[in-house]
């Protein structure tokens, strides 16, 4: 990809360029935590995009985007975002970093991705960490630290994309390293990294390719029972709840209330299982906790749907170490841990099952944890 983006950005600017990634991500488990304090658990995979770069000299910035085909010029000090949703994400990150007093000179590029957009691995926050990180380099000396370098991709959501999303899949793009994943604390924004390279196991996501409900409402109403049963218990989060905390009221909850909470409790523990786990090389205890994940999401906190459930009992009924829905649920993609010897046997198998059952197959994302935001170039 490197050495075509360079040759097509000569073509089109004439001059050499310096080329930039940064990742996609998955969560290997803490879901529907952020928002409770807790943890999340996210690396950076082999899926990137890829930036050719270099500054022309005067205050405007030209891409062209190689996947979509399509080309946008723009004014440093233009006030009215592109209407292309692609280069919305690349001028919110010029704003953001003007914004907080940084430098962005004209600059030119061409760039392109291996992520599927839309499947739950974050190629937005990709294309944001990407330009971020090329932008600090090329004009700050690197003087934006990196923690920033996520935010400023989260405001570009928030403030130029309608989405408000929090800070994880900025932070994995920016921060992932080979062969790590990385504990994030959402309330205290600390992080540890933790070993993840399995030599007997892959991850293998299935992407179901379905989309239930408009998030937004279930969504909510799983923040609002979250946020009723801390009030309840006189704390700010669930961060600070135990289960015999939430069990002393359990007669004075709704049984909703009861079995969400339940969730993020349980949650969180297990994430903690998993940082020991991870720290012994266990990937038995690792993908037990996966498998409690999937149950807990979808018994308890009532975010799965038929087809991810389905694809969970194909992982199980294949001997896969561990499964679960990956992302916030009602779709999307089931993260797998699955042994090496296994995994032909399961993609297959998971393949033809759910064709059988929904008309279409799954797609099929092998990925490796690996390297975040960084130059290619050097
Ligand atoms: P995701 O879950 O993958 O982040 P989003 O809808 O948030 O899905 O972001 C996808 C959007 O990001 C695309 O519609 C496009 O605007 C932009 N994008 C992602 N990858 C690319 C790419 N390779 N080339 C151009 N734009 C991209
Ligand atoms: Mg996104």
């Amino acid at each position: 990809m490197k050495e075509e983006l360079t040759r097509k950005f000569e073509e089109r600017f004439h001059t050499a360029p310096v080329v930039y990634a940064s990742a996609g991500r998955i969560n290997l488990i803490g879901e529907h935590t952020d928002y409770n304090g807790g943890f999340v658990f996210p690396g950076a995979i082999d899926k990137v995009i890829m930036a050719a770069v270099a500054p022309n000299g005067t205050d405007r910035v030209r891409v062209f985007s190689v996947d979509i085909n399509d080309y946008v010029e723009f004014g440093l000090d233009e006030a009215d975002a592109p209407a292309q949703q692609w280069a919305r994400y690349i001028f919110g990150v010029c704003r953001e970093i003007l914004k907080r007093g940084f430098t962005v000179k004209g600059f030119d590029a061409v760039f392109a991705g291996n992520i599927p957009l839309g499947a739950g691995l974050s190629s937005s926050a990709a294309l944001e960490s990407c330009f971020a990180f090329a932008l600090n380099d090329m004009f700050n000396n690197n003087a934006i630290d990196k923690f920033e370098l996520a935010r400023i991709g989260q405001c570009t959501e928030h403030n130029y994309c309608g989405v408000n999303c929090g800070i994880m899949d900025q932070f994995a793009s920016v921060m992932g390293k080979e062969g790590k994943l990385i504990r994030l604390d959402c309330r205290s924004m600390d992080y540890e990294y933790y070993p993840f390279a399995p030599e007997d196991y892959e991850l293998v996501l299935l992407d179901s390719r379905v989309k239930h409900e408009l998030v937004d409402s279930p969504y909510n109403k799983r923040r609002e029972s979250c946020e009723r049963v801390a009030a309840r218990l006189g704390i700010d989060t669930l961060r600070d709840a135990t289960m015999p905390m939430l069990n002393a009221i359990r007669s004075d909850i709704s049984a909703e209330d009861y079995f969400r909470a339940k969730f993020v409790i349980e949650e969180k523990d297990r994430v903690l299982a998993v940082c020991d786990a991870l720290n012994a090389g266990d990937y038995e205890t690792v993908g037990r906790m996966m498998y409690e994940t999937h149950r807990g999401l979808s018994q308890d906190y009532e975010v799965s749907c038929e087809e991810l459930d389905f694809l969970n009992d194909v992982a199980r009924d294949c001997g896969v170490t561990g499964s679960r829905i990956m992302g916030g649920g009602f779709g999307g993609c089931t993260i797998n841990l699955v042994k090496k010897s296994l995994v032909d046997d399961f993609v297959k198998t998971a393949k033809d099952r759910f064709k059988e059952k929904y008309g279409h197959e799954p797609n099929v994302y092998p990925v490796v944890i690996s390297d975040g935001a960084r130059c290619v170039s050097r």
